[in-house]
């Protein structure tokens, strides 16, 4: 089946921390669900899997017209460093998507426990917002988020607020490189094996990020009892 192309302008760049950018594109009214992604086709390679390169949208399907993309530049990648250095305000990016199947779990009854590290946050966001905005009645949701310093926490400021309106929203930040941080230091493992060490089918657990971290929380998982099913994960590579 051929594959239909969007083209979008850049609408918006900014910094989210050192290495971290957001990049607001027009989406022309494209639907999706939150935790989807979309795939670009940038101009860095003949072959097409050397040119993809999939993103998760970072805002909600509720808030309007344009995609937000949440972007790390990786060291030596070929992608990022076309995204950081040559896309500018009306550049125009071409994509495919949304497409995915991590996605908010349909049964509202229950307890979330989303687990990323660095951009890993992206389909949260698009996910707590989509909830707050639509009212959805999970039980709970909780959101442990690592990442190495605190000036590498990203949409600190719209979490904490979202801690101080909604009672049943749990937010920890764990940092691996900051000996100054007050809060949880090392990984992120450490804090769903001490918050749900006690083994419940309530709880559905959402991982996503890097292969490291993601294999290492799936195996956590099931060593500490947890069905299969209750863990679903995306895996940025
Ligand atoms: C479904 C999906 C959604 C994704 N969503 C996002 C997103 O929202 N935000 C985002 O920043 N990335 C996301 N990614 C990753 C993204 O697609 C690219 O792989 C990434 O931007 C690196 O591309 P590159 O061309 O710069 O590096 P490449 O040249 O493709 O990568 C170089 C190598 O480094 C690894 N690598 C690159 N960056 C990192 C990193 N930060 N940590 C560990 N290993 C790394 C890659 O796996 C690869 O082996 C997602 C990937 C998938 C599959």
């Amino acid at each position: 089946m051929a594959i239909t192309w969007n083209e979008s302008k850049v609408e918006r760049i900014e910094y989210l921390a050192a290495h971290v950018k957001r990049f607001v594109i027009r989406s022309s009214g494209v639907t999706f669900k939150a935790g989807q992604f979309i795939t670009l086709d940038l101009p860095i390679g003949e072959k097409r899997l050397q040119r993809w390169r999939s993103y998760s949208i970072a805002s909600a399907p509720s808030d309007g017209a344009s995609l937000e993309l949440c972007i790390v530049q990786s060291a030596s990648g070929l992608g990022t460093r076309y995204l950081f250095e040559e896309v500018q305000v009306g550049s125009v990016l071409k994509w495919k998507g949304p497409e995915g199947t991590f996605i908010l779990p349909a049964d509202t009854g229950k307890a979330l426990v989303m687990v990323c590290t660095g951009t890993g946050i992206a389909p949260f966001r698009s996910m707590l917002r989509e909830i707050r905005i639509k009212n959805m009645s999970y039980k709970s949701v909780h959101l442990i988020f690592g990442t190495r310093t605190e000036a590498d926490i990203l949409f600190r400021e719209e979490l904490e607020q979202l801690t101080r309106e909604w009672s049943s929203f749990r937010y920890d930040i764990v940092l691996s490189k900051d000996p100054d941080w007050g809060g949880y230091s090392g990984h992120v493992h450490q804090v769903y094996q001490e918050c749900y060490s006690e083994v419940s089918s309530e709880v559905v657990f959402l991982l996503c990020g890097w292969r490291s971290m993601v294999d290492q929380a799936v195996d956590n998982l099931i060593g500490m009892g947890y069905e299969r099913s209750q863990v679903l994960f995306e895996l940025y590579g």
